[in-house]
């Protein structure tokens, strides 16, 4: 029994959050939206977060759960600040993959903007893991996840191919002080939620990850 807090379609868990994906190029198998939305069902354990289109920037959103990508909508901090005053939602999700436009501190410098609002960081932010993690440690308001991150860059630890401070920061952070604001995350249909849940059964963690997403389902809901 596992939750999966990064995810563009249902598959084996037993809740998550379910994340719209819009614009171009459109992947096969990805929820968009209108799709998402229909599934939003808190008491069953699943949310959905609305993914906020470039020409949406300015807009007031009727949902209280936002995912911005800066990479794909070319968002400045300064936009996504903006639209969090504007929307005042109860958690947003923003993308961590978009160098070399934006830097650790832009992420951590709209955490502070607002304290009391919840962030997840997905994918913590790849190859500047240790960054994120150190934002994580001291931003109580922000949770993270290490979906593409561990399976791209840390290759699962494959001692081959991994990239071995990945997974030294991936195993630092789940006995971290701030291991209580860490998430299992898949990003399926684009990686493989079985290969995900293996490896953190491997790393023993599967418990601590249920209960950490349990614990951010009740605060957000
Ligand atoms: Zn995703």
């Amino acid at each position: 029994m596992f939750f999966d807090a990064h995810i563009h379609n249902k598959k084996d868990e037993q809740g998550g959050f379910l994340v719209g994906l819009e614009g171009s190029p459109h992947f096969e198998g990805t929820l968009n939206n209108f799709e998402v939305l229909e599934l939003h069902n808190p008491k069953e354990d699943y949310i959905s977060f609305y993914y906020v289109k470039n020409s949406e920037i300015n807009k007031k959103i009727e949902h209280e759960y936002l995912k911005f990508h800066p990479r794909r909508e070319k968002y400045s901090p300064k936009d996504i600040i903006n639209s969090i005053k504007t929307n005042n939602p109860k958690c947003a999700m923003i993308d961590t993959l978009n160098e070399p436009f934006w830097t650790p501190y832009d992420y951590w410098n709209i955490a502070r903007e607002f304290p009391n609002l919840t962030f997840i960081f997905p994918h913590s932010g790849g190859y500047l893991i240790n960054d994120f993690i150190k934002i994580c440690h001291f931003q109580k308001n922000v949770w993270l996840d290490f979906s593409l991150t561990h399976t791209n860059l840390g290759c699962f630890e494959d001692k081959e191919k991994g990239l071995a401070y990945i997974n030294q920061a991936i195993k630092y952070a789940l006995n971290s002080p701030f291991k209580n604001r860490i998430l299992m995350s898949s990003d399926y249909p684009f990686f493989s939620q079985v290969d995900v849940v293996n490896f953190y059964k491997k790393l023993n963690a599967i418990d601590l990850l249920n209960s950490n997403f349990y614990s951010l389902l009740e605060l957000i809901k």
